[in-house]
């Protein structure tokens, strides 16, 4: 273990993409960093990260804005439930901490929206800690590197992937950092050992890795069988553009749930429906605009945008929490909305340009 810990540490001091997060030591940068990271590539991240930290550049910045700007800021990543966490997280650490974030894996792990990997990689990487920690990546390495054969997303795998990391960080030489151990791991899997193809010839770990050896860098990690998206529940509805002096009516979600508290065009079952939840009933028949379909991992969106006109006085009544007409154009940067709203977006501007 001693060996391979130092050779990971070795590659990623000679190999390690100079990155913006990695010349920092603030744990509250390392922090957006990791949260923006996880289901999002490092190139997509790096531009949004650079502007969060000049608009929120400390957890008291974050904390002060309002749900509506950080949402906004982040709109484009995705999973907005991250920023909403994130922004949870540095109201608690504000109030309870006085904006300091806590110094070890354990007590990170009380800040609501830190889980083990992010404590294990705050606490490595800004304070030096020997905390392990384990995400997509790492899982992949490591199962493949010692010949795991549980699946690694069940709760025995994700023990046992967990031990390893953990036996590996205790294994590291005293002149090692552990910031370095984790962060060449994650390096290591998006860069060498990736999922598809990776590149064992020039591998630093081809000697001791057993998939290799055996031959089964195809069959590990070992992950739950996938569902068939034509498997999955499909959610039908229809989005309605309503139209006022050149702005476009948004309703805000409830926090929590799907899309919870972001932005969206009104919906409902059909278009009645969607009409009744912004307080506005139709004035005639509604144009059809066209079809967003959308696969999420568990269920497959199907959307109608149509083109209405309504009487009324549109208002939240509990469906939405909020309501406001904005510049569709401008909806994107100024408000927090979905993928899915997006493409409704773009929808909806197309027929103007013909
Ligand atoms: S030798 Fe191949 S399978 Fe093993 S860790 Fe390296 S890239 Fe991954």
């Amino acid at each position: 273990m001693r060996a391979l810990a130092s050779r990971i540490v070795e590659f990623y001091r000679r190999e390690r993409r100079d990155l913006p997060w990695r010349r920092t030591g603030d744990p509250y940068a390392i922090w957006v960093s990791e949260i923006m990271l996880q289901q999002t590539r490092v190139a997509t991240v790096i531009p949004y990260w650079e502007r969060w930290m000049a608009r929120f550049p400390s957890v008291g910045a974050l904390a002060a804005a309002p749900l509506d700007d950080v949402l906004a800021a982040w709109a484009g990543l995705g999973y907005y439930s991250r920023a909403r966490n994130l922004h949870a997280g540095a109201r608690w650490v504000a109030e309870e901490r006085g904006g300091e974030l806590p110094r070890t894996a354990g007590d990170l792990r009380a800040v609501p929206g830190i889980g083990p990997y992010t404590a294990g990689a705050i606490a490595s990487i800004a304070w030096g800690e020997r905390a392990p920690l384990v995400d997509g990546n790492v899982a992949r390495v490591l199962a493949r590197v010692r010949g795991l054969d549980e699946d690694v997303k069940s709760t025995a795998g994700q023990k046992r992937i967990w031990a390893e990391a953990g036996a590996l960080m205790a294994a590291l030489p005293a002149t090692m950092a552990p910031g370095d151990l984790n962060q060449g791991l994650m390096e290591l899997g998006a860069t060498v050992c990736t999922p598809t193809a990776p590149a064992c010839l020039t591998c630093p770990l081809s000697g001791p890795c057993v998939a290799r050896a055996d031959g089964r860098q195809d069959e590990l990690p070992r992950l739950p069988a996938r569902k068939a998206a034509a498997d999955l529940r499909e959610l039908a509805s229809v989005a309605l553009w309503i139209e006022r002096k050149g702005a476009v009516l948004f309703a805000r979600r409830p926090a929590g749930g799907l899309y919870g508290g972001l932005w969206e065009l009104p919906q409902g079952d059909d278009a009645a429906a969607a009409a009744r939840a912004v307080g506005v009933k139709l004035r005639g028949a509604t144009r059809a605009i066209g079809e967003h379909r959308q696969v999420l991992t568990h269920r497959r969106l199907r959307i109608a945008l149509a083109r209405a006109t309504v009487v009324g006085a549109p208002r939240a009544d509990g469906t939405y929490t909020a309501v406001r007409w904005c510049d569709a154009a401008a909806a994107a940067r100024e408000l927090g909305v979905s993928s899915a709203t997006s493409a409704l977006l773009a929808l909806g501007k197309a027929p103007r340009r013909r």
